[in-house]
C-alpha cells in the first residue's frame, strides 16, 4: 500500500459504507425496494436516472461497488448474481460473432463449457493456451482476437500462469485481458495492479465466505465494467438486496479469514507431502510446485486451496474421504468450513474423460478447500485418515 492509502482490511470494513447507512444506522440496512422515486419530480428525468434491483444499482449494490472498486485498487466494479453471471457478462460485452479469445487451459468446469459450448454456437471462437508458457501464445493469436483470458490460479491442480506476460501481451496485441481472480482474492493478488482490464469473481467463494451466498463481481477499468454492465442489465443476472447484504458482511472479515486459511493450507499441504500415500500435493506454496516462483513474485500469500494425488489412485481417494472426519464433502470453496471433493465429479465433471486426462486431472485427486478451523485439527484429521490406508 502506498502513502495516502488505507490498508485493504480498513477498506473492507468502511469503503462504501457511509452513503448507505440509513437513520444513523451503524450496518447500512437492506433495501428491499426493487425500485426508486425518480429523482427529478417534473418528469425529464431519463432512463440512467432508473433506479432498480435489475440494474445492480440500489443502495445495496452501489455500496459493494465501491467497496470492491477501493479493495482491489480499481476504477470501478459491479455485482452480479452469480460468478457464472459475471465470467459469462464480462465475456459477451467483449467479443461479439465472428471474433476469437484465447483462453487458458484448465479453466473452472463452467467457463470452459461457456467458450467451449455456447459461445461457439454464437460464432465466437477460441484458442486454448499454456499459461505457463507465453512464447506459445503468438501461435494463438488471429487477426480477429479480441480477448485472453486466464485465472489467477487454475483449479485443481493450482497452476498458475504468467500473469505479467498476460496484460504485456494483451497490451502489444490491443486486446481486453480478463482474470478470474476467485481462489486468489485481493487478499492475495491485485490484478489492477498487474494492468489487467477486468478482474472476475464468484464471491460464493472467498469473497462471501461464509458459503451462504452466491455472488460474483466484475472489476477493474471504468469502461470495460459500464460494457459489462450494459450486458449484464440486459442479461438480467442482478444480486438481491439480501445476498447484496450478506456478501458487504463477509467482505469485512475476507483478510482475517484468507491468512488463516492460507496459513492452515501451507502447514496442511507439507503435512501431507510426508505420507507414503501421497504421490503428488498440488499447492503453489511448496518449494516443488511448477509455479512456486512465480507465485512467490506474484502473490502476499498462496492460498487456501491445495489438491493431492493418491498412489493408491480412485480406490484409495474414496476410502481416505470415508475415513476424514473434519471436513465435509461438498463442492465449491472459501467457506468457513474445511471442504474435500473429487474434481472428476465435480468441478470437471462437465469435461469429457478425455478432457478431464488432458488436464491431468486424476480420477483419484482429492481438492481441499481449507477452512478456519483450529489448523492442528485440519492437519491431523488428515494425517489420522491418511494413516488408515
Ligand atoms: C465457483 C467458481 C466460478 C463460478 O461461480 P458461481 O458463483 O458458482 O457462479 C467461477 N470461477 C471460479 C474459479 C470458481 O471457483
Amino acid at each position: 500500500m502506498g502513502t495516502g492509502k488505507r490498508a485493504i482490511d480498513t477498506e473492507l470494513v468502511h469503503a462504501g459504507e457511509a452513503a448507505a447507512r440509513a437513520a444513523g444506522s451503524v450496518v447500512p440496512p437492506i433495501y428491499q425496494s426493487a425500485m426508486y422515486v425518480m429523482p427529478s419530480a417534473d418528469g425529464d428525468s431519463d432512463y440512467h436516472d432508473i433506479r432498480y434491483i435489475r440494474l445492480n444499482n440500489s443502495p445495496n449494490h452501489t455500496l459493494l461497488a465501491d467497496k470492491l472498486a477501493a479493495v482491489c485498487g480499481a476504477e470501478a466494479a459491479l455485482v452480479a448474481s452469480s460468478g457464472m453471471a459475471a465470467i459469462t457478462s464480462a465475456l459477451l460485452s467483449h467479443l461479439q460473432h465472428g471474433e476469437h479469445v484465447i483462453v487458458q487451459d484448465c479453466v473452472y468446469g463452467g467457463t470452459h463449457s461457456f467458450i467451449h459450448h455456447d459461445m461457439v454456437r454464437m460464432g465466437i471462437s477460441h484458442d486454448v493456451v499454456d499459461g505457463a508458457d507465453p512464447d506459445s501464445w503468438k501461435g494463438a493469436l488471429r487477426g480477429n482476437t479480441r480477448v485472453i483470458y486466464v485465472e489467477a490460479i487454475s483449479n485443481p491442480l493450482m497452476r498458475v500462469p504468467e500473469l505479467e506476460a498476460v496484460t504485456r501481451f494483451a497490451a502489444e496485441h490491443g486486446l481486453v485481458s480478463m482474470i478470474d481472480a476467485t481462489f486468489a482474492t485481493p487478499i492475495n493478488l491485485r490484478p489492477a495492479e498487474l494492468g489487467f482490464d477486468l478482474e472476475l469473481h464468484s464471491c460464493t467463494k472467498y469473497m462471501g465466505g461464509h458459503s451462504d451466498v452466491v455472488a460474483g463481481a466484475v472489476i477493474g477499468k471504468a469502461s470495460h465494467v459500464a460494457r459489462a454492465k450494459r450486458s449484464l442489465d440486459h442479461l438480467g443476472g442482478c444480486l438481491d438486496p439480501h445476498a447484496c447484504f450478506l456478501l458487504t458482511r463477509g467482505l469485512k472479515t475476507l483478510g482475517l479469514r484468507v491468512r488463516q486459511q492460507c496459513h492452515s493450507a501451507g502447514v496442511l499441504a507439507r503435512a501431507i507431502a510426508e505420507s507414503p500415500h501421497v504421490a503428488r500435493v498440488n499447492y503453489p506454496g511448496l518449494v516443488d510446485h511448477p509455479d512456486h516462483a512465480r507465485a512467490t513474485r506474484l502473490f502476499d500469500g498462496f492460498g487456501g486451496m491445495l489438491s493431492f494425488e493418491l498412489a493408491g489412485g480412485l480406490a484409495q481417494a474414496e476410502r481416505l474421504l470415508g475415513a476424514l472426519t473434519l471436513p465435509l464433502r461438498a463442492p465449491s470453496l472459501g467457506g468457513p468450513e474445511t471442504l474435500v471433493t473429487r474434481p472428476a465429479r465435480t468441478s470437471h465433471a462437465g469435461l469429457t474423460p478425455a478432457e478431464r486426462a488432458a488436464a491431468g486431472i486424476a480420477d483419484g485427486l482429492v481438492r481441499v478447500s481449507v477452512g478456519i478451523e483450529g489448523t492442528d485439527d485440519i492437519v491431523s484429521d488428515f494425517v489420522s485418515a491418511l494413516d488408515t490406508l
